[in-house]
């Protein structure tokens, strides 16, 4: 099922074609509009002529989030204030919001993204779609929406909260989809089963739109299993006009960035350099399409890696991993970039390891990863706990291609912190 087949199963070569001329075009139309970008490529010593191949992208500077902020409100604008129809804002947790602009034509082209994606996972005309998000400033609902109603299923604007309502919509009208947060459909999969309501037998719920939080693979298996629905990653970000950026498809093996609307790059965030294909960076994302407000290079913090090969659903636009962090995160072991997550991954797939574990760095070489591990594994024997030993050290080698010292510590050893919990403690630094 495609919205647009041609141009989602488009090949290779004439997609890199299209890239290039979009790029060109939106390169030519930065430097020419937004005094802001002008000052930064004749900074970078680079002019839109010197752009004559894909590989010329390197040569453009980064946009950051604090050129965003920097330039609040309008200084990033490429039209004149009268042509723009839509403002949306993303509000970092320190100083000034971004602001993002958008035309009739992007509120449209956003709109088609949304559809495709819509389509892509098997949504028809036939659908109700209950939007679960914020509706406001924040892009999640309203750019979806839109999308919605370009499909023509039927959208009913809940937003979030009041869950006795939400469920007596999802009854009343029989909804078949939902868009919302993995937290909050925790949250209400726990409300329904409390109030005795059985998802497949009463509710019409196929299937869930996920977004805005980062979630584990085995929540999504827990969500689908609790409720008998298919559950979807969708990846977005406001200064990309929110959802619709990337989305899975049927086979749920990483989600299509559409290509033909966003340059992708997967970088080194301490480098800039590009990172081979299937190995985790930084997600660097450049609009090809946008009028309003065109953004070049845009390093979006998240990480994520490029997963290679070809997807069986026809699509040829590249899949991205599920978003595993935030690339301030990062840290370094014998000049080798490591990521939290990476080690948490590793952690959690080993059995007989718990919840909680630290990460001690004290000096530039060495690395020790303090675990806790299940009371029954701490059986006292011996043999056993060198066994796991050795194969949590062996499976962080393998993930990061760094030897860590390890420690096994009983179950409730290490501070439990409320909220988000600190993991790394850099002593190099102190
Ligand atoms: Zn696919």
């Amino acid at each position: 099922m495609f919205w647009q087949k041609e141009i989602e199963t488009i090949g290779r070569e004439p997609l890199e074609q299209l890239q290039l001329e979009r790029l060109k075009q939106i390169v030519r139309r930065a430097y020419k509009n937004v005094p802001a970008y002008a000052d930064k490529f004749i900074e970078s010593g680079v002019k839109p002529k010197d752009i004559t191949s894909l590989a010329d992208l390197g040569k453009l500077p980064f946009t950051t989030r604090e050129d965003l902020r920097e330039n609040y409100p309008f200084g990033l604008l490429a039209m004149p204030k009268e042509q723009i129809v839509r403002l949306h804002t993303s509000s970092g947790t320190t100083g000034k919001p971004k602001a993002i602009f958008f035309t009739r034509k992007d509120v449209d082209q956003a709109a088609e993204l949304i559809a495709r994606c819509l389509v892509m996972t098997g949504t028809k005309k036939d659908d109700v779609l209950q939007n679960i998000m914020t509706y406001g400033l924040f892009t999640g609902a309203l750019v979806m929406h839109y999308g919605a109603e370009k499909v023509g299923v039927l959208v009913i604007p809940a937003g979030p909260g009041n869950t006795e309502r939400q469920i007596s919509l999802m009854q009343d009208f029989k909804t078949t989809a939902i868009h919302v947060t993995p937290s909050y459909l925790l949250y209400l999969a726990n409300v329904m089963q409390k109030k005795r309501i059985n998802p497949t037998r009463d509710l019409s719920l196929k299937r869930a739109y996920l977004g805005a939080e980062p979630y584990s693979e085995e929540t999504r298996k827990k969500i689908e299993e609790s409720l008998g629905i298919d559950v979807y990653n969708s990846y977005g970000l406001t200064e990309m006009n929110g959802p619709g950026v990337a989305f899975e498809c049927k086979e749920k093996k990483g989600m299509h960035l559409w290509e033909d609307n966003f340059l992708l790059e997967v970088i080194d965030p301490e480098t800039g350099q590009n990172m081979p294909e299937g190995e985790v960076g930084e997600l660097v994302l450049t609009t090809l399409c946008r009028e309003a407000m065109p953004i070049i290079r845009y390093r979006t913090r998240d990480l994520t890696r490029i997963i290679p090969g070809a997807c069986s659903c026809g699509r040829t636009h590249r899949r991205i991993s599920r978003i595993i962090g935030r690339a301030d995160d990062m840290f370094i072991v014998r000049g080798v970039n490591i990521f939290p997550q990476q080690i948490e991954r590793v952690l959690m797939g080993v059995r007989g390891v718990a919840q909680n574990y630290q990460i001690i760095l004290e000096s530039y070489d060495q690395m020790t990863v303090m675990v806790e591990i299940m009371k029954d594994i701490f059986d006292g024997s011996l043999e056993h706990m060198l066994n796991l030993k050795s194969d949590i050290v062996n499976k962080l080698r393998a993930e990061i291609l760094v030897t860590p010292k390890v420690e096994l510590l009983e179950p409730g050893t290490l501070p439990v912190s409320e909220g988000k919990a600190k993991r790394v403690i850099d002593k190099r630094t102190l």
